[in-house]
């Protein structure tokens, strides 16, 4: 038997070798199924390994690579299959300083002013120092980077950046390294529950013990006991409407994390990109501007001049989000956008390195490239908070291990810098999965888990899908906390705007308990998936405008128009909020400095 098809490590009896068809199905072997038969006679079903990833985008998988790689018996939990994950949809590059005229030093320079000083330094500086070495794994993997005529990585300029150092795969970067990480995870022969949602986390004595995770396929949920869980579970872009994130995109593992104790970090801080297609919000990739492409306004002026002497157009994204809502403000937009020009830069190289938002531009807003300008406006597309770590991805909970979009490292502090969350999601989850695995030793033996822990859950989620129905539809409820998100807690701020955010996510919450599951059945039940992803994005979008309330500043990606200058004296801090009942706790913590000072920020 090809051992590449071996999927599960403790598969003793001789399998069907599976066909290439059937792909990576760990979770629908016989042998799960023997396993557990007579757990699921009794109605329960039992799964136990030492780590638990919960994710398999990028963040996920290489943290469960690397759990295994130090001995521990690893499962993936993934509600899409791995490679639908939205890590597929990164489009410009990932960071890293490969030139002999670059350094770390320089690219962590780069982040930490990115991210206006909020950054936590000893993070940024693993980061950028770690950057080249996981490139150069990831070539070696496979990953077919461009390069240049003398085979060296091509790298091109991204904003915000000092040096080209964003490598590429055309615009198709994270589809490329997702697929070869993908490719490592079945020849890795781990165990996968593909199409699994986790409900929720099992925390015993003060530990996170396992995972709580529904059998999409058949609605049955089971137990899934581990010494360690990893969250990798990604963004929250749909907190908002539009976003350029996946519908998938509903930050179940921060709210995860903070159910169950979890600290979550920063999390009004939010980046809006500064090239989305309008109405859709599809992302345009930075390496559209990298490539050389313009912003104009109505008046055909290459505005960001005014905004970002230096850098134009390759500030970083919260300045040039803000000079192009203050056109648009200013009624230099055109139909609410401004306009992205490519045609300068000729058909060779937009056919080669930018085809994908050739055809994006060309099948959403019927423009051709080569020849007129597109729209674009700011919008929602990355999560700077997250579920608070350290740099080794434990969680402030025993036992619980975040990397990727869905943890606070924190390396991007107030403002992301494009190409570094793709290398975030390698180096921080490299570095939780080796730590996962490696803090087991220090774990003795754990006593037994309670069993009523399924039951309470089985109770729990058969209570939502027999309420009555009074005409209440998550759908609906999604829509208004998206569209008031955009619309009170967006690239600008008031005070007076966000105490009408806190009393609409309140009132959302309060009719939540309304919203009923029409689809009373249980094989691929989406409509009671969608109501379980709206409490994490209801739960997620309160912690967001709390933050957003209490810091009277404006720093980063988090621009109050009642508070426009960065504080530095009461604001250089950590945001903190931890779960209760009747909304987000709110606390402080320092931000860790090593060499780099605040200063202002220009471009
Ligand atoms: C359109 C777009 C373009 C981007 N381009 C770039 C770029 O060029 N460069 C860059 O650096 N960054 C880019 N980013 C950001 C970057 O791609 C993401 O931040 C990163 O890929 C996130 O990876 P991740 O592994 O943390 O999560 P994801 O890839 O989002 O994976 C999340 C995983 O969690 C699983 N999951 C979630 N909830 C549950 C649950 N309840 N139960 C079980 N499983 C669950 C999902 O199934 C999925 O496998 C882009 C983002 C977008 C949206």
């Amino acid at each position: 038997m090809d051992e590449r098809f071996v999927h599960h490590p403790a598969m003793s009896k001789p399998q069907a070798e599976p066909s290439l068809q059937t792909g990576w199905r760990s979770d629908i072997l016989q042998t799960d199924f023997d396993a557990n038969l007579q757990n699921r006679k009794c109605g329960m079903a039992v799964y136990q390994h030492d780590v638990i990833v919960v994710g398999a985008g990028l963040a996920g998988m290489r943290a469960a690579l690397e759990a295994q790689r130090y001995g521990a018996n690893v499962a993936v939990v993934s509600k899409v299959y791995p490679t639908r994950s939205h890590s597929a949809a990164a489009q410009g590059g990932i960071n890293a300083a490969m030139s002999e005229d670059d350094s770390w030093e320089s690219h962590a320079f780069d982040t930490a002013k990115g991210s206006d000083y909020l950054a936590d330094q000893d993070a940024v500086e693993v980061l950028c120092r770690e950057a080249p070495e996981n490139i150069l794994e990831l070539d070696h993997m496979g990953v077919v980077f461009n390069r240049k005529e003398n085979g060296k990585l091509a790298q091109r300029p991204f904003g915000g950046a000092g040096f080209a150092r964003t490598c590429y795969v055309a615009d198709i970067t994270g589809q490329a390294i997702l697929h070869v990480v993908w490719e490592q995870l079945v020849r890795a022969a781990l165990t996968a529950y593909e199409e699994w949602f986790v409900t929720s986390l099992v925390v015993e004595d003060g530990r996170c013990r396992g995972v709580i995770a529904m059998e999409m396929r058949t609605g049955q949920l089971h137990l899934i006991e581990g010494k360690a869980v990893v969250l990798a579970t990604g963004g929250l872009g749909r907190v908002y409407q539009p976003s350029t994130n996946g519908l998938i995109c509903t930050g179940d593992g921060m709210a995860l994390g903070y159910r169950a104790g979890a600290a979550l970090m920063d999390m009004e801080f939010t980046q809006f990109h500064p090239t989305t297609l309008y109405p859709s919000g599809i992302l345009i990739t930075e390496g559209a501007r990298g490539e050389g492409g313009y912003l104009l306004n109505s008046k055909g002026d290459r505005f960001m001049g005014k905004y970002a002497p230096t850098r134009f157009e390759l500030a970083s994204r919260d300045v040039v989000s803000r000079a192009e809502q203050t056109e648009i403000d200013n009624g230099l937009g055109v139909n609410g956008c401004v306009l992205l020009d490519l045609r300068h830069l000729g058909r060779e190289l937009i056919m080669t390195r930018l085809y994908q938002i050739y055809e994006l531009a060309h099948d959403l807003a019927n423009v051709d490239l080569l020849t007129e300008p597109v729209p674009v406006r700011p919008g929602m597309h990355y999560q700077m908070g997250g579920v608070k770590t350290d740099v080794d991805g434990r969680a402030t909970l025993p036992g619980l291990y975040a990397a990727g979009e869905c943890a606070c490292v924190s390396v991007h502090g107030a403002n992301r810098l494009g190409g570094n969350s793709l290398l975030e999601t390698i180096v921080f989850g490299k570095r939780a999965g080796r730590a996962a695995a490696q803090d087991l030793k220090d774990v003795g033996p754990l006593p037994p888990m309670s069993t009523s822990v399924l039951q309470d859950e089985e109770r729990r989620i058969k209570a939502l899908v027999g309420r009555p129905d009074k005409g209440i539809r998550a759908a609906e409820v999604r829509s208004d906390l998206g569209t008031s998100m955009k619309e009170l807690v967006g690239i600008y701020r008031t005070g007076d705007q966000l105490s009408q955010a806190v009393e609409t996510t309140r009132g959302l919450q309060e009719k939540y308990k309304s919203v009923s599951v029409q689809n009373k059945g249980s094989v691929f039940n989406t409509d009671l998936i969608s109501v379980l992803e709206l409490q994490s994005l209801l739960d997620l979008g309160e912690t967001m405008v709390a933050g957003a309330m209490a810091r009277k500043e404006s720093r980063g990606s988090h621009s109050r128009r009642d508070f426009p200058e960065r504080d530095d004296v009461n604001w250089m801090k950590h945001t903190l909020a931890f779960y209760t009942p009747d909304g987000p706790r709110l606390d402080y913590a320092p931000v860790k400095f090593t060499r780099w000072q605040p200063e202002k920020r220009t471009y």
